[in-house]
This record gives structure tokens, sequence and C-alpha cells, in this order.
């Protein structure tokens, strides 16, 4: 076809011309405020992990980004121990991040990542400078998914629907000698429908881890499954040691048996066990994950949606580890995790805990709403706004 016979098909097709002339161009947002507030919980029953108490002290900072299209990016960032923490986020994200935030399009995370990174090298992109990166981020993907009418694992590429969760309910608690509380968190687990629970060791001797896996599998019974986590609690030989008593005793992973740091002490334990090796709720930026990753130093990769950065800097990490045929399941649940980890073919589970509604067979469906369904209750905010 030459050019004139083109003009001339052209010409013949005015209703579709006029068609295309007249769909609107799509709207460029602008980010136009961001506002924060620090939230504080009223204390609750102490528990603990091998290494940390929780259920004192504990809050979150809630940020929601203003655009001129009237769309509002919401995201929370919890903290479950540091006093501190929520109001320093929140000093970063109105000091430093707001003056590099306002009159960015919101449909450029990536760029938007590489200004605040630029902005806080200073300090470095680690600790409480990447949870506030990180609210930043997650609340950009809500802006974008509510623009796109989708929720947000349906623009990230979603893989499934639906995602095994666990039950994070094995803690260690106050006068529980005879683990009567214990026996009794997970019993409700299984009422609730879990076919998995996650339960603390490493807090005293092995034969106590023993005696707690032990009960977990007797509640359990046959099919379910037991995850344990160390929270960092060994060094590499005693590592070593209970692992192999976990391994004999069926667990399904063995979490965080290491400081976070010592990437090589995990390399040689994943070689040392057959069992699964779970890491890299502390970890921050796919740099880490790189590192762990390229040692071959986890067999389930866990990053955490506000250390490790956002949804965008998590999907990469995602990304790195199914290219290395590697595992990959959240830390912690919510909304945001969910929405992340239905994107990749590499999940297998989602930490969540208490009973879900939603719950079928173990699992739980990805969300309807179209965003992060990141958004705080303005009621929540009220009442625990400081
Ligand atoms: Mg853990």
């Amino acid at each position: 076809m030459n050019r004139r016979q083109l003009l001339r098909t052209a010409a013949a097709l005015p209703a579709a011309a006029a068609l295309h002339a007249a769909a609107p161009p799509p709207k460029t947002l602008k980010i136009t405020a961001i506002e924060t507030d620090v939230l504080k919980r009223p204390p609750a029953t102490p528990y603990y992990d091998a290494i940390h108490p929780f259920g004192t002290e504990s809050g979150s900072v809630v940020l929601r980004l203003r655009t001129d299209g009237g769309i509002t990016g919401w995201a929370s960032s919890s903290f479950g121990m540091i006093a501190g923490g929520p109001s320093v986020v929140q000093t970063i994200l109105e000091r430093e991040i707001k003056p590099v935030l306002i009159g960015q399009d919101p449909a450029f995370p990536r760029r938007i990542r590489a200004a605040l990174w630029k902005a806080l090298e200073y300090q470095g992109v680690g600790g409480p400078t990447q949870f506030a990166i990180a609210a930043v981020d997650i609340a950009v993907w809500d802006i974008l998914g509510k623009s796109a009418g989708l929720p947000v694992y349906k623009m990230l590429g979603a893989f499934r629907d639906r995602i095994p969760v666990y039950s994070m309910c094995g803690w260690y608690y106050d006068n529980d000698a005879d683990l009567g509380q214990y026996r009794r968190v997970i019993g409700e687990a299984v009422e609730q429908g879990y076919h998995a629970v996650k339960i603390k060791v490493g807090r005293d001797s092995i034969d106590d881890d023993v005696r707690r896996v032990r009960a977990a599998q007797d509640i359990l019974g046959k099919g379910r499954r037991v995850m344990v986590d160390a929270n960092q609690a060994f060094n590499r030989n005693e590592a070593l040691r209970r692992g192999r008593v976990y391994q004999e005793m069926g667990c399904f992973w063995y979490e965080e048996p290491l400081p976070p740091q010592d990437m090589e002490g995990f390399a040689e334990l994943a070689q040392q066990l057959d069992m699964r090796i779970a890491t890299g709720e502390n970890l921050n930026t796919k740099y880490a994950f790189a590192d762990l990753i390229a040692r071959r130093g986890a067999d389930v990769v866990q990053p955490d949606n506000r250390r490790a950065g956002g949804v965008t800097e998590w999907m990469e990490i995602a990304a790195i580890a199914d290219a290395n045929g590697l595992e990959l399941a959240s830390h912690g649940g919510g909304e945001t995790n969910l929405n992340m980890l239905l994107a990749m073919p590499n999940a297998i589970y989602m930490e969540t805990g208490g009973p879900q509604k939603s719950m079928k067979d173990g699992e739980l469906p990805g969300p309807r709403e179209p965003g992060m369904s990141s958004e705080v209750s303005e009621e929540e905010i009220r009442r625990y706004r400081v």
C-alpha cells in the first residue's frame, strides 16, 4: 500500500478516527501533600521470642500521599517494640522526604525511589530511614492501583488469586512453664482453620525446644506443618546442633537461626542441613539479599516490606530469589504482603495470625478493592493518635 492509498483508507474510517480522538489523554497525577500520624497502642499482655519482648511498646506511622487527582495513597508502618521508632520515621517523612516528594508523578516509583535514596544517602538507606522510604513506595503503589481501578497484585503481574497462610502463634508467655497458654493458642489456630503454624524456639535449652515442637505437632496432627523461628539467637555451632534436631523432628523451615549480618554462617548452615533455612526479615535492600542469595544462605527468602524497601524493592528481591530457584515468604501479613505474594510464582506462604474471615483451606484470597487496601480507618487514627 502506497501513501496515497493509505490516506484514502484512513479517510474512509471517520468513525474510528473520531473514536480515537475522543479518548481522553491519560491523566498525569502529581503528589501535592504528605500527611503523617503517629499511633501508639496501649500496653498489651507481654509475649516474647528468643531475644525480644513484645506487647508493652508498639505503634505505627500512618502516611497519606495526596494527589491533584483526588486520589490518596496510604501506608502504615508498624513498630513492634521500639518506643521512639515511629516518631523518627515521621520526622524523616516530614522533614527530609517531603521536599523531594512534592510535585513527583506517582506513576514513576523507581524514579521516586532513586530521588529518595539520593536525598537520604547521608544517613544511609537502612534502619528507620528505609521504613520511611518503604512507606512512601507502598503509598505510591496504592495510588497507582486506585487510579487504574485494580488491586495492586493485578498491576504487579498476578500469578495467583489465593495464597497459603500460616499462623505465627507459638510465642513465649509469662508464667507458662507447663505450656498451657502456648498449647491453647496453637489449638485456636487449628480451630481457625490454619494448616501451618510457626513457633518460637531458642529462648531456652534444646530440651525445651523439643518439648515445644512436640507439643505443637501433637496438637496439629498429621498433614499440618510446624515452622521454627530462632530470631537470631544462636552462634554457628549452636545453630547447627539445634538445626539437626528440628530437621529430625520434621519441622518445615528453620528461620533466622543466626544474626542477619552473618551471611557466611547462613551459607554454611544451609549447606549442612537439608531442611529449609528461612531468613531475610532484618535485611535492608536488594543488595543485602543479592549477597545472601549469591552465597546460597537461604532456601526461603523473607523480605520485610518496611526494612527491605517498599513494593518496588521487595518485588525485585522476590524476582532475584525466583531466578535462583528459591522460595519466597513474607515477613508479616496484611494487605501489602498479600498483594505482593500473589504476584510471585515462587511465593509459598504469607505470615499472619488470628482469625481470618475469608480463609478457606488454609489460604487467603486476593483483595478485591482497587489499590493496596492499606488505608487505616479514621476511627483507629482518632483513637490511637499521639
Ligand atoms: Mg522471624
